[in-house]
């Protein structure tokens, strides 16, 4: 299996239009952070964590070529921007692709995407989908067992995805007691970090230390990162074994 961060940035991106801060004015490669989306691939299959903005961006620079499903996060704009993008694995693959999310980002999307939902005579020229409603109960896709993670973004019920003892929680501010049973000794977490500053609907850096310390992960990766977080600055300040991850990142189990 291997996985590739195909954005790392919040909803905004990075550097944020107009902005002349200093991660913003940056050179570095990894201060350039499209919005967060994670590829996995698994016995061949190509399956991505939401469908982000840059998709199609994203899709050539890291030459992503087929789609065999979508798990979506929560219906906020920069995780499902990107959505559109999937006509061309449509019309190359000449079928539809399933997609999953909980019943609030489903129902969103119906609305969101209507297009994409409703009979119209657009045929080939919107992307088609099969929609599939979880919450709580793990499925199988391609002998990859998936768990859906229910945490709350704000006051929002979203999910984070677990499989192969990997969890991608993003756009977190809270897990219950009930999911976090689910999140202890992984061999990666990947984690929605945003700021140092407090924020009322995802962790900030020291929030993600805290629960890092309490779930003992091997390994923990952060994304959905804001212009306010230095590559590398930052990862000079974290403690082992802990980082920020970043566009292109790609690892193999
Ligand atoms: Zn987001
Ligand atoms: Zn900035
Ligand atoms: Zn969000």
């Amino acid at each position: 299996m291997e996985i590739t961060f195909m954005g790392t940035g919040t909803s905004q991106g990075v550097p944020v239009v107009g902005c002349k801060c200093q991660v913003c004015k940056s050179k570095l490669s990894k201060n350039k952070r499209t919005r967060s989306s994670l590829w996995i691939r698994h016995n061949s299959q190509n399956i991505l964590i939401d469908t982000a903005t840059e998709l199609r961006l994203q899709s050539l620079r890291e030459d992503l070529n087929s789609l065999a499903a979508i798990l979506f996060t929560h219906f906020h704009a920069d995780h499902v921007g990107g959505l559109d993008d999937i006509r061309i694995f449509n019309q190359r693959q000449k079928e539809a692709i399933p997609c999953y999310a909980n019943s609030i980002t489903m129902k969103e999307l119906k609305v969101m995407y209507s297009y994409i939902f409703e009979k119209t005579n657009m045929g080939d020229g919107k992307p088609r989908l099969i929609a599939n409603t979880v919450e709580e109960q793990s499925f199988n896709l391609f002998g990859l067992l998936i768990e859906p993670i229910p945490v709350y973004h704000g006051k929002l019920p979203i999910l984070g995805y677990k499989f192969n003892n990997i969890a991608y929680i993003t756009d977190c501010s809270l897990i219950t007691n009930d999911s976090l049973q689910k999140l202890y000794n992984l061999d990666l977490l990947i984690l929605g970090v945003l700021r140092y500053r407090v924020h009322p609907t995802h962790f900030n850096v020291n929030e993600a230390l805290d629960l890092i310390k309490e779930l003992k992960p091997e390994r923990t990766l952060f994304t959905h990162i804001s212009h306010e977080l230095d590559h590398n600055l930052l990862n000079r300040e974290l403690p082992p074994r802990v980082a920020l991850a970043y566009d292109g990142l790609s690892i193999s189990f």
